[in-house]
């Protein structure tokens, strides 16, 4: 193992005082530092040499060994007149191990000064409080869009497929949603550095974190493209296709077709809201459809076959005789398709209601009175009004 000399790396003195050593390292630490160069091998065993340097230099005891061996090992005692062992075996692996330096800083094992107080102003120019990184932005899902969709009656039943226009936003091209290019930190824009937002929330207004900076009030300088929201706005024919059974307040999902992610995270979805117009003789209620139908008294009486509409044309539909006003008859599957079982269908109710015999001539009345000769009836009888 060849002996290293450590002033030399350093580039100091022999006699160069504790500040001296300090300077000296800092300056070379912050040169060969692994976040300046990264990828660099070089650089990287430059800075750990530099680093054994300094731990062995900037310790009064370990210094007096490496000035009196001209190497430094942990079992080397400089005030022992003995040096057994140390010359046959030599130093131990260097006696640094730099695998287990952590960069967050514990306190250094060295008694004079800690890697910590050293990597704390590393990088701030020395002596002052380094002022914190701004927040990374971090990967982050698209926000969904709602948008609502007026359909008839009769597309509610069969479907729809159509092209809607949805402003919509995508990735940065420029900064790939990060909000920066790695520019300066400057001031927050959007929250003018003071890291709150007002929200407006029904009638109240109260502040909110800002978004764009995290809370901080600091970020790098926004990105040009984008203005630092990490999308850009795009407007956009989305094809949708709206399934057979939907009803008011349907919500259709579009995957993918909400506002862009953020650093190649998904975007969000688009979700159609549907609205469903009336229809003028049916009404719906889940997948049934309802409807009332006049019959006349001849109809109702005598029984017969009608004809009734239906969402999809016309059923016919057998009213036997005595049927009375308010009577329900069930058309099966003539409903709306189920939307979670396409397969299934609602039903139609078809409820009667008898219709009043208009009195058109003389001779409908005359016909009326014979009628009432030939069936006299009491409705009320049971109402003991006879
Ligand atoms: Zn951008
Ligand atoms: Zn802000």
């Amino acid at each position: 193992m060849a002996k290293k000399d450590y002033y030399n790396i350093l580039g100091i003195k022999k006699d160069a005082k504790a500040d001296e050593i300090k300077k000296a390292y800092r300056r070379l630490a912050r040169k060969h530092h692994p976040d300046v160069n990264p990828n660099d091998k070089v650089s990287e065993d430059k800075f750990k040499e530099v680093q054994e340097a300094y731990d062995v230099l900037s310790d009064e005891k370990k210094r007096k060994v490496f000035d009196r061996f001209g190497y430094y090992a942990d079992n080397l005692d400089a005030d022992s007149p003995f040096s057994s062992g140390a010359t046959s075996s030599g130093p131990a692996g260097g006696g640094f191990d730099f695998s287990g330096f952590d960069f967050s800083g514990t306190p250094g094992q060295s008694s004079g000064s800690s890697f910590r107080d050293i990597f704390s102003d590393l990088f701030s120019g020395g002596g002052q409080k380094a002022q914190p990184e701004p927040p990374r932005p971090m990967p982050k899902k698209g926000r969904d869009i709602e948008i609502p969709l007026a359909l008839s009656f009769e597309e509610a039943f069969t479907g729809l497929t159509t092209n809607i226009t949805v402003n919509r936003s995508e990735q940065c091209s420029r900064c790939q949603g990060a909000g920066d290019t790695g520019g300066p930190v400057v001031q927050c824009p959007t929250c003018k550095g003071t890291g709150q937002v007002m929200r407006t929330g029904g009638r109240l207004q109260f502040s909110q974190n800002c978004s764009d900076c995290e809370g901080t009030g600091r970020r790098r300088q926004p990105c040009s493209l984008c203005n630092g929201k990490g999308v850009t706005p795009k407007t956009e024919q989305v094809k949708i296709k709206i399934p057979a059974g939907v009803d008011t307040g349907s919500r259709v999902r579009v995957p993918k077709k909400g506002h862009g992610g953020r650093l190649g995270a998904e975007p969000g979805d688009l979700f159609i809201l549907t609205n469903v117009g009336k229809h003028p003789f049916l009404t719906r209620k889940g997948d049934n459809v309802y409807i009332t139908v006049p019959i006349t008294v001849p109809e109702a009486a005598l029984g017969t076959k009608i004809e009734v509409p239906t969402v999809e044309g016309k059923a016919a539909l057998k009213i036997p005789s005595g049927t009375e006003s308010g009577q329900k008859f069930r058309l099966r599957e003539r409903g709306f398709p189920s939307l979670r079982n396409p397969s299934l269908r609602g039903d139609q109710f078809v409820e009667v209601k008898i219709a009043l015999p208009k009195v058109i001539s003389e001779e409908t009345k005359e016909a009326l009175r014979q009628f009432e000769k030939l069936n006299p009836e009491n409705p009320r009888k049971t109402m003991g009004l006879e």
